[in-house]
């Protein structure tokens, strides 16, 4: 992957039915991913992933377990890599929250970045074996989520840690076109948002640090502090965002189409009341309420910080296994001086 600089998809995401239901009692069972016929040469896989970053622009699409399977359940614990033009994969493009701006001619990144995360259904798709990694093994299928989604969380928290760096950027300068600069308020608030990227990022950053090597000579990251970082940036990416509204204004959420910034008559009018400070254009005050409602709106980014890479409940069950609580007791008792 490296060599040859392959971007990937991550496709762990099944469309699960009735969640209280397992994979093999689901009334159909494609809506969990599973080999559907073995054959000499490969296998034939049917089912539906859901929320496929990037799928679109991925050279592969590499297929994991969506969870922990048991015995029995042995046509579901599957993982495989495919080209994602290959043959019986259907990208289903989602909308965004953001689509009529595009129609409206506004360049929102999407199309650039790819910014979309289809529905990637597998209609009765061949994998040859040399691209099938696993296959029936049950006992693994936990593993390979638990890894995946550890390097996951980490690294959302470093995206996201970024994020609010452009928040902040894009809060200072609305200040400035504003002329809000030397409000106290706004200078706490941005304060308010800079702590809660670094915090995220710190946590990040640790799960690096605090990698081990693997038998296999890659490394790691520590799952605790992985998770502890989206957390974090599940419940805190929602309160930058609404430092970030507050300080911009009410055109974040109903700034005038491109279209009416351009009509001959009421482009004028629009530009001449929309203005803020003096010193800056007001073309510029435009863009940047477009980046902020962009950065607070758009429903991808915003939902990912709390569902992408799974939902919360899963981060703190990882947490909670994955710490070693035992010496946790162990201190307090000793500090207690109780012995056991
Ligand atoms: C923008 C975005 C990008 C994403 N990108 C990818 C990607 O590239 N690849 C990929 O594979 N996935 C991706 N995901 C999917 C993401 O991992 C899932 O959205 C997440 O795991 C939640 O699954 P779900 O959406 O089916 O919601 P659900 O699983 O239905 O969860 C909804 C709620 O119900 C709870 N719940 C569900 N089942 C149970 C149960 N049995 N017991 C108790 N509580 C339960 C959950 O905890 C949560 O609170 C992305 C998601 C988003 C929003």
């Amino acid at each position: 992957m490296q060599k040859n600089d392959l971007v990937a998809n991550a496709g762990v995401t099944d469309v699960k039915g009735d969640r209280n239901l397992s994979p093999k009692e689901q009334p159909d069972k494609d809506v969990y991913l599973h080999v559907v016929e073995k054959r000499a040469d490969g296998i034939v896989v049917r089912g539906a992933k859901c929320h496929q970053t990037g799928s679109l622009s991925a050279h592969e699409i590499i297929v994991l377990p969506t969870r922990a399977l048991r015995k029995g359940e042995e046509e579901f614990a599957v993982a495989f890599a495919v080209p994602s033009d290959t043959a019986g994969v259907i990208h289903v493009v989602g909308r965004s929250s953001l689509d009529t701006r595009e129609q409206d001619g506004c360049d929102c990144g999407n199309r650039r970045y790819s910014k979309y995360a289809p529905t990637v259904i597998f209609d009765n798709v061949f994998v040859p074996w040399n691209r099938v990694f696993l296959c029936g093994e049950v006992e693994f299928s936990a593993d390979l989520v638990a890894y995946f989604s550890a390097f996951h969380r980490q690294s959302h928290g470093g995206c996201k840690a970024g994020k609010i760096d452009c928040m902040v950027g894009a809060a200072l300068t609305m200040m400035a076109y504003n002329g809000t600069e030397k409000v106290g308020h706004h200078k706490e608030k941005v304060i308010d948002m800079i702590h809660r990227a670094e915090t995220l990022y710190g946590c990040s950053l640790a799960a690096s640090y605090e990698g081990k090597p693997m038998p296999s000579g890659t490394y790691f990251i520590d799952p605790v502090l992985a998770n502890a970082s989206k957390i974090h940036e599940g419940k805190e990416m929602a309160e930058a965002t609404r430092l970030m509204i507050d300080i911009a204004g009410g055109f974040v959420a109903d700034l005038p189409s491109d279209r009416d910034f351009d009509h001959p008559e009421v482009g004028p009018l629009l530009k001449k009341y929309l203005k803020g400070s003096n010193q800056a254009p007001v073309e510029n005050r435009i863009k940047m309420f477009r980046l902020i409602e962009k950065m607070a709106m758009e429903s991808a980014d915003t939902i990912s910080d709390i569902h992408g890479g799974g939902s919360p409940a899963a981060h703190r069950l990882t947490i909670f296994r994955e710490s070693d609580t035992r010496s946790k007791v162990e201190a307090a008792k000793r500090l207690a001086g109780i012995e056991d």
